[in-house]
């Protein structure tokens, strides 16, 4: 039987104690319990009788309108859906603590708790890591392809080397606290309907640390630490992409009271290739060719992120022709020797100045093949009026 304390305390309207709408909804029940449950918490209120019957109230109410089973009930048969205890309202089991304590979940405690202020107090002993740093970084196109080696000034705290880390000014030593005799922690026993509370919190003369420094380091002003600027190797991945990070771990802020340091986080931007352009791990470029060449066919040098390379392109190739040079792209990071293509477009060039004895050999060309050309516009233009022959209908 769990509710000897629970059962009967009451016979208010639960609705009423929480002060909400019998519509509410479970959010609206949690806040308003929440914000009661906090205003009216025995440790809120030391030796308020008053407060502690409301607060035992609020609680009962909330064990209810919490359930929808138990709120369902409540609704229909009021208090004497409980009155026998067979519902199980009874969340309260007299002074055994938090256990079955209804509505309470741990979250809600260290919320509570966080009012008072215990919580970040007692944190703030634990060890802590470090903060990570941020920094960015720019590569060529060739330097995030490849991957390459370089230095990083960052700028950290480090150890002072003015008193060794100890914070205390040369020949003056810390003192151990008097309050809680070095431990940095001091227990507070507390008495409450819920029976000998006894709660352990950081010092707050010595804010945890167990010592009293009078005469602090002038070079560090008793942080311990200063500011250093450091330079770092940082190895770069071939085929790292534009945006992408780098965790360099333990390079970041050392951690605190024994923490692990921070990370450092590296951003990389790549500049703009005046050829190639990267996209994933493959690399686009274009190519100039002569009307000559692309009506000849023909070698082609291509620089690729190799070096140049020969390609032959066939006779009568277009403009916007592409052509792949496999494994010519960018190595995959995480696994250099597999690599992307490289994929080459052609641009055939029509040629903006002539001299005249250029334009006389154009003209012979025409002229020579003048009946495959009329073929091949009487082609196009037959297009056209199928075109729009079909476009009005006819
Ligand atoms: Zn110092
Ligand atoms: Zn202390």
């Amino acid at each position: 039987m769990l509710c000897l304390e629970g059962e009967g305390m009451t016979e208010r309207d639960y609705y009423e104690i929480l002060g909400v709408d019998k519509n509410a909804s479970e959010t609206d029940i949690k806040r308003a319990y929440r914000k009661l449950a906090k205003k009216y918490h025995p440790d809120a209120n030391p030796g308020d009788k008053e407060a502690e019957q409301k607060f035992k109230e609020i609680n009962e109410a909330y064990e209810v309108l919490s359930d929808p089973q138990k709120r369902e009930k409540y609704d229909q048969f009021g208090h004497a859906a409980f009155s026998n205890g067979a519902a199980g309202a009874g969340g309260f089991d007299g002074f055994g603590g938090f256990s079955g304590f209804g509505g309470f979940g741990m979250d809600d405690i260290f919320d509570m708790f966080d009012i008072f202020g215990s919580r970040s107090r007692r944190s703030s002993s634990q060890p802590t890591k470090g903060e990570n740093i941020r920094m960015s970084m720019e590569l060529s196109f060739h330097e995030a392809a490849f991957g390459t080696s370089k230095e990083l000034q960052i700028n950290v705290w480090d150890t002072c080397d003015t008193c060794g880390g100890s914070r205390v000014k040369k020949g003056s030593h810390p003192e151990t606290c008097k309050k809680c005799g070095g431990t940095g922690q001091v227990r507070y026993t507390q008495t409450t309907f819920l029976g000998t509370v006894s709660r352990v919190q950081t010092c707050d003369n010595c804010h945890g640390e167990g010592i009293i420094i009078k005469d602090p380091c002038p070079a560090c002003n008793g942080k311990g630490k200063v500011r250093k600027t450091k330079t770092i190797q940082v190895d770069i991945p071939a085929g790292i992409d534009h945006g992408q990070s780098i965790r360099i771990q333990g390079k970041g802020e050392p951690g605190e009271r024994g923490g692990p340091n921070g990370d450092l986080l590296i951003t990389v931007y790549i500049r703009e290739h005046p050829i190639f352009e990267r996209r994933g791990n493959d690399v686009y470029c274009e190519i100039p060719i002569t009307f000559v060449q692309a009506a000849l066919g023909g070698e082609l040098v291509v620089p690729t992120l190799d070096g140049n390379v020969q390609y032959t392109i066939k006779e009568g190739t277009q403009t916007g022709t592409v052509f792949r040079l496999r494994g010519k792209g960018i190595p995959h990071l995480g696994n250099p020797k597999i690599r992307g293509d490289q994929y080459v477009e052609v641009k055939v060039e029509v040629p903006t100045k002539l001299n005249e004895a250029q334009k006389k050999i154009l003209q012979e060309f025409a002229n020579i093949s003048g009946e495959e050309i009329y073929q091949q516009r009487k082609g196009f233009f037959k297009k056209v009026k199928d075109a729009f022959g079909d476009a009005f209908g006819n």
